[in-house]
């Protein structure tokens, strides 16, 4: 099973001033698909020519949780990077290969002595193979330094300072593009393999968003000065989501712009509102910027549990629920789900939504995770490795944080049972979502468009309810809140609670399933 994080200390992760000051450099791009607020690449130009280098590693994208939409994301962000390298005078060298024996082929060709990259809590692979490079690094003498990129700390022991830790990361300066680097000429570069050399198959996300950084600076633009203005009133219903949430997530994930970027437009959006807006009081600015900026931390505080903790991504945080549900799922309801044919309209546009574009909405998701782990009691880790593969943003710290806290694996959290018929109801009331995504309801009146099955001749080849919806939210209900009365139970609850949050309460709310 999977080692915690701190127990392999990467001493090299401290940034530390390398023995030869004028030795060659390669930085490592990995998720950070930028050059400005570029840690790695600040540090690296300061001391000696670089080499800027992206490995393609065909084994990552042989994992499950990776698809071909990510793949194209990818594609165009790299364009871009290469793009901006580019007008700097230099090139991307792309390999394809294993990271450690490209680096190592590498070292005997240009001799490096330093590697630069951001510190990556990502999945457990990259971790893995995190681990090797270190490895090899220390065996060729090789420092490898690791700036932070995020408001996430390596082998950070409590949770105490941790939000002090966070803003003194966002309010440090935004490092510029550097100006003056001096650049490694180095022509071989391998040509990016086509999604199919990899074995990704092509999926239906015919409207899925475009990567690169010119895209990201368009969207916090849009979002800051006209997109977000409704945001908090306007974030949950996937009728306003799309255009009033920000969708910087894939870039985020991406790394083609930094949370601290965003966090100091924010901000700094905030404060000429204030000076400037003459309805600053009235205005549903000030709340739509503190909500955006609580959701920056909520990122790296989630990243965060995974750092610390990286079982998250397999096993459920409390070990109460690790045989609750049955280990496989119910393939005809869990492909019902996957397919977005249910019968109940709301998971079903979403789960169709999200398979054509890549992105839905926080609640919408929290609909989806709720329907499949409590309605159809599926277990949680094949849903959110179906999850992963459709969202683009996929980042397995909120991933898997976020599916366990829906789910209710937790034990620290309230248990919040989505009711798919009162959502749709209030998130979509005259159905337009509904509409615009299952258009064999799309002649359904607004009376009958939350539960077209009480029409079944109007229903055009849409499903009946896969199950009934109240008799299955029961017996959810009653499974987990059983559970929760043992004293064992609370005893670890209050464990988790210290080690994740920082305090040491657990809130009897965790006992009362909330039905929404
Ligand atoms: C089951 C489930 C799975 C999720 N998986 C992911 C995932 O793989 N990747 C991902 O980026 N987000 C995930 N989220 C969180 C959230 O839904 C998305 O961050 C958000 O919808 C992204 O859209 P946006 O960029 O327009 O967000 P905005 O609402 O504009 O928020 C701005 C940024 O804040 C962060 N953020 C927002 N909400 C959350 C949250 N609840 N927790 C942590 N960070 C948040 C994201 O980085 C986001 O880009 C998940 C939520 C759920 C319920």
């Amino acid at each position: 099973m999977a080692k915690t994080r701190d127990q392999s200390p990467n001493e090299a992760s401290i940034p530390r001033q390398t023995t030869h000051p004028r030795s060659m450099n390669i930085v490592w791009f990995k998720r950070d698909l930028r050059l400005h607020d570029h840690a790695a690449l600040s540090q690296a130009a300061t001391s000696g020519p670089i080499l800027p280098l992206y490995i393609l590693e065909p084994d990552l994208w042989q994992q499950p949780d990776l698809s071909h939409r990510h793949y194209v994301f990818l594609l165009e962000c790299l364009k871009e990077l290469e793009a901006s390298l580019n007008t700097l005078g230099a090139k991307l060298v792309i390999k394809i290969g294993d990271a450690v024996e490209i680096l190592n082929q590498l070292h005997q060709n240009i001799s490096f002595s330093s590697l630069f990259s951001h510190q990556e809590t990502w999945n457990y692979w990259t971790y893995q193979r995190d681990q090797r490079v270190l490895k090899w690094a220390q065996s060729k003498g090789i420092i490898w330094v690791e700036p932070r990129q995020h408001g996430v700390f390596r082998r950070l022991k409590d949770r105490s300072q941790w939000g002090w830790r966070w803003y003194q990361e966002m309010r440090k300066p935004i490092l510029p593009l550097p100006t003056t680097i001096d650049f490694i000429p180095h022509h071989h570069c391998d040509g990016l393999p086509h999604s199919q050399e990899l074995g990704l198959i092509e999926g239906s996300c015919s409207q899925h968003q475009m990567g690169g950084r010119s895209q990201a600076l368009k969207l916090l633009d849009s979002f800051l000065t006209s997109r977000g203005k409704d945001y908090s009133k306007e974030m949950s219903s996937p009728v306003t989501a799309f255009e009033s949430c920000s969708r910087l997530s894939p870039h985020f994930s991406f790394g083609t712009i930094s949370i601290r970027e965003a966090f100091q437009a924010a901000e700094k959006h905030s404060l000429d509102l204030k000076n400037h807006l003459h309805d600053f009081s009235s205005s549903s600015w000030p709340s739509a910027m503190r909500s955006f900026l609580s959701r920056l931390r909520w990122h790296c505080h989630f990243i965060q549990k995974l750092e610390d903790n990286p079982k998250i991504e397999f096993k459920s945080i409390h070990s109460a629920y690790a045989h609750v549900r049955p280990e496989l799922p119910d393939s005809e309801l869990f492909d019902a789900w996957k397919q977005g044919r249910t019968g109940f309209p709301m998971v079903d546009a979403c789960m169709r939504a999200l398979i054509k574009t890549g992105w839905i909405n926080f609640r919408m998701r929290a609909m989806l995770v709720s329907f499949a782990s409590y309605h159809l009691w599926l277990p949680w880790q094949p849903t959110a490795i179906y999850l992963a593969q459709l969202f683009i943003d996929y980042e397995p710290g909120i991933h898997y944080c976020q599916i366990q806290m829906q789910s209710g694996t937790t034990g620290i959290n309230a248990l919040r049972i989505y009711n798919p018929i009162i959502q749709s109801i209030d998130q979509d009331p005259k159905g337009v979502f509904i509409k615009a995504w299952i258009p064999e309801l799309a002649h359904v009146s607004e009376a009958l468009i939350h539960t077209p099955w009480k029409q079944p001749l109007l229903m055009n080849g849409y499903p009946l309810p896969i199950i009934d919806e109240k008799t299955a939210r029961k017996k959810a209900a009653d499974s987990l809140y059983s559970l929760r009365k043992n004293p064992e139970h609370q005893s670890l609850s209050a464990e988790i609670l210290n080690k994740h949050v920082g305090h040491r309460r657990v809130s009897n709310k965790s006992s009362s399933p909330i039905k929404k």
